[in-house]
């Protein structure tokens, strides 16, 4: 679907773990995306409309429209904390080329904290709309500790219905933690992968943890082309 600018209205918020909201938002009749693309959604705050750009936690086989972000303190954050539903919001979407390939065979995600909304995404739909056949699928996903994995339950679910093997990396993990502590390193992978070079890639997140991962990848020897970012930074890319 082209890109294009519509007004919706704000639905409810979903207060997460670790100081993350998901706000949900009226999908318009007709209106079509792809599971990992993004939006610019425009808000009204005590200075006049600001604007922002998130990746779609929604999947499109759900009946509305949802981002998920950390609440941060920023202006931006409290006008969007303080939405109340039925306000009048503005869309700018959907954008970008962060999507599932369905020729990849061997999938792996690499995510860290709010960085999981695109794969959250993908995930979800795959788990709604299954293909004929599914890629072999492993998440990468770096959090603070047990208690803050933003979609920890979802994720149960899709291991369930779609053979996902998510590897959780965790910094501060309690004392009776026994997975991987710290950050997703290419040790991690290669503990976990016998051959990262036959995986895409999917990595999406904030400029440092894309400039991480690439670092990782790269010594694991995966081709350019089985890498695919999404970059939470520079607007529009
Ligand atoms: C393609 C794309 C997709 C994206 N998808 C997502 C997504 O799904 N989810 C997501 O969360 N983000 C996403 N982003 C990033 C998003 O657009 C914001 O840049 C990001 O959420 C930070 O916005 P912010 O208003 O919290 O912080 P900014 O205003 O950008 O400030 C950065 C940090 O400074 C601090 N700060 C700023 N102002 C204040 C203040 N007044 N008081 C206290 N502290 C302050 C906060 O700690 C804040 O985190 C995406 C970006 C792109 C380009």
């Amino acid at each position: 679907m082209a890109r294009a600018k519509f007004t919706t209205t704000f639905l409810d918020k979903t207060p997460m773990s670790g100081g993350l909201a998901s706000f949900r938002f009226a999908k318009p009749r007709g209106f079509e995306y792809v599971a990992g693309q993004w939006f610019v959604l425009s808000i009204p705050s005590p200075t006049g409309t600001l604007s922002k750009p998130f990746t779609y936690s929604s999947s499109p086989t759900e009946p509305f429209l949802m981002m998920t972000t950390r609440l941060s303190g920023s202006d931006y954050k409290n006008a969007l904390d303080a939405l109340q539903p039925g306000t009048e919001v503005e869309m700018d979407g959907p954008g970008g080329r962060f999507t599932l390939d369905p020729a990849r065979e061997r999938v792996a995600f690499l995510a860290g904290g709010v960085g999981v909304t695109p794969i959250r995404s993908m995930l979800r739909f795959l788990a709604d709309a299954p293909a004929a056949t599914t890629p072999r699928l492993v998440a990468f996903y770096g959090n603070l500790d047990e208690t803050h994995i933003p979609f920890a339950e979802e994720f149960v679910e899709f291991e369930q219905k779609l053979g996902l093997r998510t590897v959780h990396v965790l910094t501060q993990p309690g004392e009776a933690w026994t997975g991987h502590k710290g950050f997703i390193t290419a040790d991690v992978i290669k503990a976990e992968l016998d051959d990262p070079t036959a995986w895409t890639f999917y990595t999406s997140g904030p400029p440092p943890m894309i400039e991480a991962m690439k670092k990782v990848l790269e010594i694991c020897g995966v081709p350019a082309g089985n890498q695919i970012f999404e970059y939470f930074g520079a607007p529009g890319k």
